[in-house]
């Protein structure tokens, strides 16, 4: 390589693998013409990959100080997010894209404990959890993240009516995506099955009390005589319409304020139960979005990685 030539290839400018660095002993040069600095005991122990290689190094071309130079397939990017998990000097990026970038390379280059490190940060990334649980899902899959249940089980606050493509769902086969469908299906069932199952199950909340008190309230009369609170009745109905788009506790909790405000109204038309409503129906919110989240937790998912 000519003098020209090396003065086209930029160096990292971001410590800690800049030329600044006096302890590098091999230099990291990427497709695109980036050099990293690199110490390569710190290589050495995070990937047998590049244990291998330095073991067998020969000549390869010598950069500044006499540095050996390796060469690698990916572009300066790529390496600098991969380098960033590796050095303890360094502090990762948590973008998303950045982070898939590192997981990339980690795999490639046979890094386990770095890959691993990086999956389990994966899954605490509240920001993507939330936001963008099926991007996030893909690249568990594609990495084989162990904390891959917990990541599905955030996509089902996204119905699957309306989900958008994301280009990391190519990186999956059709059948873990399936099973993600028939995950959320599933969910969604057991979520039901908790609505019906409370909507008439006698408990002590005020809409379960009449005939004995003097309520006048309009009221619906079950199996075995059950007798509820009509405007009881149509809550439950909303919040099964919206579990069954969202099957998880956080729903019933996140319902649009005028469902309740719907039912407490007809529920103040009653002097009985005008004082209570409010109260009973916050407190049977509680327990009723923890009864379906144990519920939507005890489904298992089999993505057969
Ligand atoms: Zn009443």
């Amino acid at each position: 390589m000519s003098d020209d030539e090396e003065e086209l290839l930029a160096g990292s400018d971001d410590p800690p693998f800049d030329e600044n660095d006096t302890g590098a002993d091999i230099i990291l040069r990427s497709n695109d013409g980036e050099d990293f600095y690199i110490r390569s005991a710190l290589l050495t122990m995070a990937s047998p990959f590049f244990a291998r290689l330095l073991l067998s190094l020969r000549s390869h071309y010598r950069g500044p100080r006499g540095l050996p130079i390796i060469e690698l397939a990916e572009d300066g990017e790529s390496l600098q997010q991969l380098l960033l998990w590796c050095d303890p000097r360094a502090v990762p990026s948590w973008e998303l894209d950045d982070i898939e970038l590192a997981l990339k390379s980690a795999e490639k280059y046979e890094m386990i404990g770095t890959k691993r490190f990086i999956g389990e940060m994966l899954g605490k990334l509240k920001e993507y959890v939330e936001t963008e649980p099926l991007k996030l899902f893909a690249i568990a899959v594609r990495h084989r993240i162990p904390d891959l249940a917990l990541i599905a089980k955030e996509t089902l606050h996204h119905p699957l009516d309306g989900r958008e493509y994301v280009p990391q769902l190519g990186d999956i086969s059709g059948a873990v995506l399936h099973r993600l469908q028939e995950y959320y299906f599933c969910c969604t069932r057991t979520a039901i099955e908790v609505v019906e199952r409370l909507e008439w199950e006698q408990r002590p909340f005020i809409w379960f009390e009449g005939p004995l008190v003097p309520c006048l309230c309009e009221y619906e009369v079950g199996q075995n005589h059950a007798r509820r609170s009509k405007w009881w009745g149509d809550y439950m109905q909303r919040a099964k319409t919206a579990l069954r788009l969202r099957p998880r506790g956080r729903t019933v909790l996140n319902l649009p304020s005028e469902i309740a405000a719907s039912a407490l109204e007809l529920a103040t038309l009653c002097l009985y139960c005008g004082g209570r409503a409010y109260a009973d129906l916050q407190r049977f919110n509680v327990s009723f979005s923890n009864e379906v989240e144990n519920a939507v937790d005890a489904v298992v998912c089999e993505f057969d990685l």
